[in-house]
């Protein structure tokens, strides 16, 4: 499939379960809480959110198609290997990121002493510059599923520019 290749930009959106007994894992970072994200994979729903606004810029399906949680190798993964394989496929297609921003939404824990980590690993999994990668986190004032703690959802948009501009 040939893409146009322009700058090209992509949404993405992920929502996972909290539950008791699993790591609370955004963005590759382990963070301390009472609950964690529900998932086949490790149930990092931000890095989930990155792939498919990096894929669907690239109109190249969604993370889903790529990586099935019905494939029984996808068990507990590390989703930043996910990110890493999307990037080298939109490597191949002529793309890299020029910048993704996400927005976690969560009521609990407070995720500001975490974001800067958060950051530094996605840059390094998409090799490409802290400067172009935004992470942001709000509440819902208690509203939703989100405001209840039941589940984390996360909203993500990515540009991809042709390789060499
Ligand atoms: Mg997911």
């Amino acid at each position: 499939m040939m893409v146009t290749h322009t700058i090209r930009i992509g949404t993405g959106y992920d929502v996972h379960r909290l539950v008791e007994g699993r790591k609370l894992i955004l963005g590759g970072v382990e963070i301390p809480f009472e609950k964690g994200v529900l998932g086949h994979s490790d149930g990092d729903a931000l890095t989930h959110a990155i792939c498919d606004a990096l894929l669907g810029a690239a109109a190249l399906g969604d993370i889903g198609q790529h990586f099935p949680d019905t494939d029984s190798q996808y068990a507990g993964a590390n989703s930043l290997i996910f990110l890493e394989a999307i990037c080298k496929k939109l490597a191949l297609a002529g793309f890299r990121v020029g910048n993704v921003d996400v927005t976690i939404v969560l009521q609990k824990p407070k995720l500001a002493p975490h974001i800067q980590q958060m950051r530094l690993n996605l840059a390094q999994t998409m090799n490409c510059d802290l400067e172009q990668v935004s992470v942001k986190a709000t509440t819902t004032e208690g509203l939703g599923f989100t405001g209840t703690g039941e589940g984390v959802a996360v909203q993500a948009v990515a540009l991809i520019v042709p390789d060499g501009h």
